[in-house]
This record gives structure tokens, sequence and C-alpha cells, in this order.
């Protein structure tokens, strides 16, 4: 017999971000600042929508693409950022993960090769895995800004299918400004390429927006992954979407129709409502993120970090390289003599070595303690 399990799946890691979230309840007295999870209760409106639709017996499947409303809601939704999707260029997903399964599963045959930035948010690169296709990484700038060289060298040398973008960026906190974004354009629109483009913190960008998918003559070869995990701290519910023209939304339905049939039904109703009427609650979390951003990022230049402003999501990525320790070394060192976890930066790819990522999605009371202990073991080291 052959190998029992894929070769492709065989190579793919367990993400290190659960990895070592699963590490802190080990550790008696720890405290995690390792997820990317809102520690704010979901929508009030949200959750009476869902209880309507269970009273309602909205229980059944949905159209595979997603109910109509919640399409159209989320097409109104995105040109208030100036990007132009109609409700059947939408498919509503199983939370962005899955958006990103079923983009890369219509794409990708083996050995089709994606330039995935390093460091990244993991999934890119496992799911290209999956599908026996080739992951190339292009580096960032040292305050993780794109690279344009690394980016038009890799695409004319290694003929690349597809670019994953991601702004605002998990890990780093880089958005994408006006001037990048234009220049991206000059880059793309002489090159055979396709974009996805994951947007999954669109709601948490403390600067004016920016996105690719705003450019009207790059539209058709733009892959726009959203969701609403983060955006209405509804990450247990599982609502995302992707939009693409009508031809690649087709082969993108086939795999979601085949992988899940539908999201959740109750989810989509919620999610519906949070669009028409939490768009207050977003704007008070995302002042309550802001006020934790400056925070964190002053407690951490205090301890001497050197450490780039996140400009967008919850997340901080400061450098570990003056203490010679690997970041992995670092993190299990921090979490068992200072009790506290964070994630190593190896886990967002070879460019995260060297960093270390906190989320601030945490209470202030957590983040106070949290840092009030690394502060310490630091002081120790
Ligand atoms: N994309 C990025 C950049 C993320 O950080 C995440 C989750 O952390 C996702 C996609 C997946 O989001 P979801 O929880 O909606 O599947």
């Amino acid at each position: 017999m052959s190998n029992l399990f894929s070769n492709n799946v065989s190579n793919v890691e367990i993400s290190g971000i659960r990895k070592f979230f699963n590490k802190v309840s080990k550790v008696e007295g720890a405290i995690s600042l390792t997820l990317g999870q809102p520690d704010f209760p979901v929508p009030k409106n949200i959750k009476k929508a869902m209880i309507n639709a269970i009273n309602e017996n909205k229980t059944e499947y949905t159209a595979n693409a997603g109910i109509v409303e919640l399409r159209n809601e989320i097409s109104n939704f995105l040109r208030s950022m100036d990007i132009n999707y109609l409700a059947d260029e939408i498919t509503v997903t199983v939370g962005g993960s899955e958006a990103l399964l079923c983009i890369f599963g219509a794409f990708l045959n083996a050995g089709d090769k994606v330039l995935v930035p390093t460091p990244a948010y993991p999934a890119y690169e496992s799911c290209v895995k999956i599908f026996g296709a080739e992951v190339v990484n292009y580096n960032l700038n040292k305050d993780f800004s794109i690279n344009f060289d690394s980016i038009i060298k890799l695409i004319d040398d290694e003929n690349p299918k597809l670019l994953v973008m991601s702004h605002p960026s998990n890990p780093t906190g880089a958005i994408l400004s006006r001037i990048e974004r234009d220049k991206l354009f000059e880059i793309l629109k002489e090159r055979n390429i396709y974009i996805i483009s994951d947007e999954m913190y669109s709601a948490l960008c403390y600067e004016e927006y920016y996105s690719l998918a705003q450019i009207d003559e790059l539209r058709n070869r733009i892959i726009l992954v959203g969701g609403f995990s983060k955006m209405f701290s509804m990450t247990g519910l599982r609502v995302g979407y992707v939009c693409a023209s009508k031809h690649i939304t087709d082969n993108i339905l086939k795999v979601h129709q085949y992988n899940v049939s539908c999201a959740t039904s109750i989810s989509q109703w919620g999610a519906l409502e949070g669009l028409i009427s939490c768009r207050d609650d977003v704007s008070n979390m995302k002042v309550e993120f802001e006020k934790r951003k400056e925070y964190v990022y002053k407690r951490l230049r205090q301890m001497g970090m050197d450490t780039t402003l996140p400009r967008g999501a919850f997340y901080i990525f400061p450098s570990i390289e003056k203490f010679s320790m690997t970041s992995e070394e670092f993190c299990t060192r921090l979490l068992n003599e200072g009790l506290v976890a964070v994630v190593p930066g190896s886990a967002f790819g070879t460019g995260g070595e060297g960093f270390i990522r906190i989320s601030y999605s945490y209470s202030s009371e957590v983040l106070k303690e949290g840092l009030d202990r690394m502060e310490k073991w630091i002081a120790m080291l």
C-alpha cells in the first residue's frame, strides 16, 4: 500500500498558534495573550436575530452561496469602502478559513506556485500545500511594509499563479497605504497573476482604508476574503465571505458546495443583522482596541523592545533578536518562568523568526497583568 495519508497533508503541520495556546492550560497560573479572539460579547441585536431565526425555523439549507439578503448587505458594506461586488459575485462561507480553502481548491493544480508573504497567517501556506502546490515566500521590509522589488522579481522569475496579500495583517498589524496600493497596481496591471486579498480585519483599521479591490482595472483578478469573526466578535459562529468576478465565483462555489453546502443558516441571519444595526458596536470595539494598542506599544517600548506600531487588526509583533534566543525558546521560557503565553514568530513562517506575536484582543486587566509579568521576566534575563 502506498502511504496511508495524503503526502500533501503529511507535509502540513498543526498551527503553531494553537500549539502554544494548548500549552497554557498545562502551566498553572499562566495567562494567555495568544489568540485572536476579541473579549467582547456578540452584539445584542445579532443574538436576537439568531434566536428569532431559530424560532422562525430558518434552519434549513440556504442557497449554496448564502442568503441573498446577506450577500446584498455585504455588497453595500463593501461599497462604503469603495469596493464594488454584486450579490452574485459573493459567496458566504464558513468563516474566512473556508473561504481560503475554497479559493485555493478552485485555483490550484499540483506544482502551481503561490506567492505568500512571510511572516503571514499560517493558513495560506498550509492550504497551498494541501493542494500539492508550492509556496514561494516574499519578504517584507523591516517595518513589515511591502517589498516591491521582491514581489517584482519573484513574479517575473517564478511565474506564480496567485499572489496572497493580507491587510490589516495578522501577525504584524501592517495596513496598505494609498501609495503602496497604487504602486502595486502599476506592478500588477502588466503581469499575469491573480491576487487573493485577505481583508479579514478591514473593520479594524486605525487609519484610512485602502485595498487593491478598490481598483476597477484589477477587479477581475482579485479574490477578496472577508468575514465577521473579528468584526462582530463572533469567531465561533463561523461566517465569512469571498468576492470575485462571476467566472471565478462559479468555480469557488463548486468547492464550497461539496465542502459544506452552505454556511450555517442561523449565523447568516445573525451576520445580516450585524451589518444592518451593529455598526456602533463595531466602532466602540475599535476605539477600545486602539487604546489597548497604544498601551501595549508604550509598555513594550518602555521594556526596551524594538517594536513597530501596528496600524490595524489587534496584534503587535515585537522583535526579540537582542535576546539571542529563537522565538520558540523565548516563548517557552516566558511561559514556564514568567507565566505568560505569547506566540513564537516562527509560527508565521521563516520571516517571523526573531519576533513574538502578542494579541491585544484581551481585556485591559489581562493585558496589564501579562505585560507586568513579561517586564519582570525580561528584567531577570
Ligand atoms: N485571515 C486572517 C488574516 C486571520 O487572521 C483569520 C483568523 O484569525 C482568518 C483569515 C480566518 O478567520 P475565520 O475565523 O473567519 O475563519
